[in-house]
């Protein structure tokens, strides 16, 4: 794929969508794109950038140009190019798939793994730590600003888990210094972006962990919150972001699953890897994607379905991984 400004040209209007659900990396690379787009516009000869996410948390609002993006989809406009971010496949752009549909160019950036290439230009890198890394390297770097910058670390931040997971790289660490050296407050922007909760939030992660339960002999922790409790709470999943994080450091585990009820007998599963175990393609078996050692899909069924088919899964691969150590 060209530079951005290269791909943007010719088009008067231009729609930016990411994945439902979304999250820091979703939000921070929807969000520089518009800020890019937006201070361009003149030189690009756009008229038009809109951006459509569902509803997220409050923390993202420390973002300048957030409060810009839409919620509401209930409109029949329609655009020139479409520019997909941090999504791997059609069904996860939720109701932004109209906008995908009706347009005359569409584009896909994204870092998953299970990418399906689904538009007309697609730039998967599939090694890269977050779509915001992506998206860096397709910017002119003299056009950068801070918002920009600070958008895009966010993004970084949270799809490293603050530079801490495997796709932390070289490449990554020197984004995020060109992007500190616009004077971004990266300290505050980690803090409330990342570390902050709310009551409400630590209520119901220490209600998870409270209840978590270790299977496969301690390789794997899982816990579950049903639509009862989530109503307790009266939760969103916005409330439930770091909650997987957290089950993911219980020591001697090998995977960490967290699962919500969004309908009944209907789970959201996430899933992570701490060793070799690749969880991505248990959540592509299951009708999800995302990345070798952070993945996620949703389920049909009771809580015990749920852990029971997931475990078979992690048990064939650790049992395969152990054949193959044993071979050596
Ligand atoms: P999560 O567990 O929701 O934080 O997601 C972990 C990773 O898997 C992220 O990169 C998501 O974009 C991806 N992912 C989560 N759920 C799905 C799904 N249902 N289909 C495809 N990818 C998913
Ligand atoms: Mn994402
Ligand atoms: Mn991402």
């Amino acid at each position: 794929m060209n530079k951005i400004n290269a791909e943007i040209n010719g088009a008067k209007n231009v729609a930016i969508a990411g994945h439902i659900r979304p999250d820091g990396d979703c939000i921070g690379s929807c969000t520089a794109l518009y800020l890019y787009l937006c201070q361009n516009m003149n030189k690009l000869g756009l008229e038009k950038v809109d951006v459509y996410l569902e509803p997220f948390g409050n923390e993202f609002h420390i973002l300048t140009g957030v409060d810009e993006i839409k919620h509401n989809y209930d409109t029949e406009e329609t655009y020139d190019t479409f520019i997909s971010l941090d999504c791997g496949s059609l069904d996860r752009l939720g109701n932004a798939l109209r906008f995908y549909n009706t347009a005359k160019k569409t584009i896909n950036i994204d870092h998953h793994i299970s990418n399906q290439a689904f538009a007309m230009v697609n730039h998967v890198v599939a090694d890269a730590s977050s779509t915001c890394e992506v998206l860096f390297t397709l910017m002119e770097e003299d056009e950068l600003t801070k918002d920009i910058a600070a958008a895009l670390y966010v993004g970084i931040i949270h799809d490293t888990g603050v530079f801490k997971h495997s796709n932390t790289s070289e490449i990554t660490m020197n984004i995020a210094g060109k992007l500190i050296k616009q004077g971004i407050d990266f300290s505050t922007l980690i803090d409330e972006s990342f570390y902050a909760k709310t009551y409400r939030q630590n209520q119901i992660l220490g209600r998870c962990l409270m209840e978590s339960i270790l299977v496969l002999d301690g390789k794997v922790v899982f816990a579950a919150l049903n639509r009862r409790m989530l109503d307790f709470y009266e939760a969103t999943s916005a409330d439930l972001d770091g909650i997987i994080d957290q089950l993911r450091v219980t020591k001697g585990t090998e995977v960490a699953i967290f699962i919500y009820e969004t309908d009944f007998h209907e789970y959201k599963v996430s899933m992570r890897s701490n060793g070799e175990v690749n969880v991505s393609k248990i959540a592509v078996y299951f009708g999800g994607g995302g990345h070798i050692k952070a993945a996620g899909c949703n389920m049909h069924g009771s809580v015990h379905d749920v852990i029971n088919n997931i475990s078979a899964h992690i048990e064939a691969q650790l049992k395969e991984i152990e054949g193959a150590n044993n071979q050596l």
